[in-house]
This record gives structure tokens, sequence and C-alpha cells, in this order.
């Protein structure tokens, strides 16, 4: 039984799922290998409107709901975390930003290519010395007449190696400003790509800012000083989104581990039949279940309007379910054995995917101080 999805979030559900078994599937291990995004599939997930789920229908997209975008993600998840990744970085954290900061031009003019997926989009709010004290960001805007100049280095940054705009957050002269930034402005550069463990279908890379001109009319929302208000509404439905691509992976490893499970023998039958083997699995259900609840329970208040207890579930959500998917994943490395440590089965992709995610929108220690100021 799964929770309380409506008709139209099991069709998406099962569509991308289809999608992602036949489109993606085929190419996960090359792009895990060669460390590399294969464009194709951004060609092919046009016409189903994958790109634009952050985008109210009115601009193009096809956003309805966040469980909705949730799910997405999760089915995404379970075949290719870093191709999710890639689509949530543009999706979520660029587009469904605008969407929900923008003035009417803003939308008008960005929200329809990035529906389309016509233009890519990445968001810098990250620099190398303000992770998680990420107020503590030291790239500066500067109103020069009818422009605001930019300085600074965004690191870490989804998709910046392939986005043709880029939300960036800045101070400026009323406080944390936010900019949406198009790749060709002057003095804009996509910094040198990263290299990573995991996620690795997934481009990584700085963003470098040299007096760079942005219009007046790209600040976001038209109001300076609104970045900490953008920011922090950002930052939960982005925990969320990352807790459904973890339980996606999560997922993905349980099956192929219940599976291998039964079929692999020793001492003379299955070693699905060893307690202890049985006590994992079944820990393995148990924590994949409560993730799934949490997280679509936190999704269905942020669809609800009901923000207040959304954002104490998102950052539970976003602790309990990326950390489940480091321990689920680890656990199925161990049941596959030495099998699960070779590249000839997708475990340990798993498990390299998996650590990143109590790590990035936000650490584990971040969630915890977060839950425990909501609990004062
Ligand atoms: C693959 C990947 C993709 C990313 N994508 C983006 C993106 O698209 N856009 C973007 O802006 N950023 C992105 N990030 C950045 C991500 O959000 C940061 O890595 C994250 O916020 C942590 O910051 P940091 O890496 O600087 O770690 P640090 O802040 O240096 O933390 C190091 C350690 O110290 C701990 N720590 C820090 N402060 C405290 C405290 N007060 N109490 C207890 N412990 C503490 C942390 O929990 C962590 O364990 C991405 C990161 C990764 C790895």
């Amino acid at each position: 039984m799964d929770f309380d999805f409506t008709e139209e979030q099991r069709m998406l559900k099962e569509t991308v799922r289809r999608f992602a078994e036949k489109e993606i599937a085929p190419y996960v291990e090359e792009m895990d290998r060669e460390e590399k995004f294969i464009e194709a599939l951004w060609e092919k997930s046009k016409p189903l409107g994958f790109l634009g789920m952050g985008v109210p229908v009115e601009y193009g997209g096809m956003l309805t709901d966040y469980l909705s975008f949730g799910l997405m993600g999760e089915e995404l998840g379970k075949v290719d975390a870093g191709v999710a990744t890639t689509y949530g970085a543009h999706g979520l954290l660029c587009a469904n930003n605008i969407a929900r900061n923008a003035t009417e031009y803003q939308r008008k003019t960005y929200l329809p290519a990035l529906a389309s997926g016509e233009k890519k989009g990445c968001m810098g709010l990250t620099e190398p010395g303000a992770g998680s004290d990420a107020l503590s960001l030291r790239t500066t805007a500067k109103k020069v007449g009818n422009e605001y100049i930019l300085n600074g280095t965004k690191t870490f940054i989804s998709n910046a190696p392939i986005a043709d705009i880029a939300l960036i957050y800045a101070q400026g002269p009323g406080g944390l400003c936010t900019f949406i930034v198009e790749k060709n402005f002057p003095g804009y550069e996509a910094g040198k790509k990263l290299s990573k463990m995991g996620l690795r279908s997934s481009p990584t890379g700085e963003i470098i800012l040299q007096d760079c001109r942005v219009p007046e009319e790209n600040l976001l929302g038209g109001v300076e000083g609104q970045g900490l208000k953008q920011m922090f509404s950002g930052l939960d439905v982005e925990r969320f989104m990352w807790s459904c691509l973890a339980i996606g992976i999560a997922q993905a490893a349980f099956e192929a581990a219940l599976k291998y499970s039964k079929e692999r023998e020793q001492f003379g039958q299955p070693i699905f039949n060893f307690e202890m083997i049985q006590d994992k699995l079944a820990t393995m259900s148990v924590e994949l279940e409560a993730a799934k609840l949490l997280t679509y329970k936190g999704l269905t208040c942020w669809d609800k309007k009901n923000y207040k207890e959304a954002r104490m579930l998102a950052a539970q959500s976003k602790m309990y379910a990326c950390e489940m998917a480091v321990r689920v994943t680890g656990w199925a490395v161990h049941i596959f054995g030495g099998y699960g440590y070779m590249k000839e089965y997708p475990v340990e992709r798993y498990m390299r995917d998996a650590k990143v995610f109590p790590i990035g929108a936000g650490t584990t220690e971040v969630q915890k101080l977060i839950i425990a100021h909501y609990l004062r």
C-alpha cells in the first residue's frame, strides 16, 4: 500500500519509473565511470515535462504539487541519483525559486525557457569559506547606475558546468540579495568542474564572478535585502527533495539486497535463511518506510501551506532519510559480501551516491540545530 497518493501521482510515479528504466538505466554505468552527464537524456526528458516540474503551468511547466515533484525525484533517484540531482538543481533550486520569488517580468522572461529545458539552471549559495555558515558568504553586489556588480566565488554548485542561468546569493546594498545571472553576462565564468566520490553523473563546479554586470531588473523579486527569506524558503523544499532522492537510492539498494539474499547460497541454503541477514533486511525495510512516511507527510504539509509544521518536518526528514540511505546502502553492500564491493553490481555505487546526502543541502548537524531551534 502506497501512502495516500492520488491517481495522478501514481501515474506520474509510473511514467518516471518507466522512463528511468528505459532511457537512463542503459547509461548509468558509463556516466558513473566517465563522470559525465549525457546530454541526450536531457533532450529525451523535454517532451515528458520532467524539466518543468518546478514551474507552474501558466509559465509552461508542470508544477501541480510538491509531493508529486518529490515522487519524481524518488523514482529518478532509484535509477541514478546523479541525474536526479541534475534535474533537481535545475527544476527546484533554480526554476522553482524563481517561480516563488520573482517579479512578473522575471517569471515571464526566464520560466518558459527553464520549464521547456531550452535553458539549464543552477543555484549558487555555497562558497569556499561559507558552507554550513551560509550567511557568512562574501560575494558582494554593488549598485552602479542601473546595474549590480557582483564579485566572489561559489563552489560545489550542482550544474555549474552546464548551466545557462544561475541564481546567485550575494551581500547587496540592503542585505542579502539573490540575482538571476545569465552565463553570458560580462564577468561570469563557470570555473573548474569538480571530481566527486559519487553522484558522478551530476556535473558539479565553481562559479567565478569578477566584476560581473547584472542588470537591476535581475534582482530576484525586485526588492533589495530579500535574499534571506528567499534562501530559507528554498532550503526547506530542497531538503524534502534530497530526502526523496535518498529514499530512491535506499529503495534500490534494499530491493537489490533482498533479491540477492534469496539467490546467493552458502552452507547449502540461501543466505536469506540466516537470521542475521533477516535482521538487516527487516531493519532496512522499516527504516525505509519510516523515512517515506516522514517525508511524504512533510511534503503534504508543504502542499497544504502548513509551513510551520512543514519546516520542522523538512529538517527532520532531511536528517533521518539521508542518514538512513547511508545505513541501508552500507548494509546492502554487506549482504552482497565481496561481490558488493565489486563494480560488477550497483550496490557500491549506491553507497558512494548515498554518502553525500547527509552533507548537501545542510549537513545532519545543521538539521539537528534547526530541529533543536524549533523545540525551544
Ligand atoms: C555534491 C554536492 C552538491 C552541492 N550542490 C550545491 C548547490 O547546487 N548549490 C549550493 O549552493 N551548494 C551546494 N552544495 C554545498 C553544500 O550545501 C555544502 O557542502 C554543505 O552545506 C556543507 O558545507 P561545507 O561543505 O562547507 O561543510 P562545512 O560547513 O565546512 O562543515 C564541515 C563539518 O562541520 C560540521 N559543522 C559545521 N558547523 C557546525 C555546527 N555549528 N555544529 C556542529 N557541526 C558543524 C558539518 O556538519 C560538517 O560535518 C553541494 C555540495 C555537494 C557535496
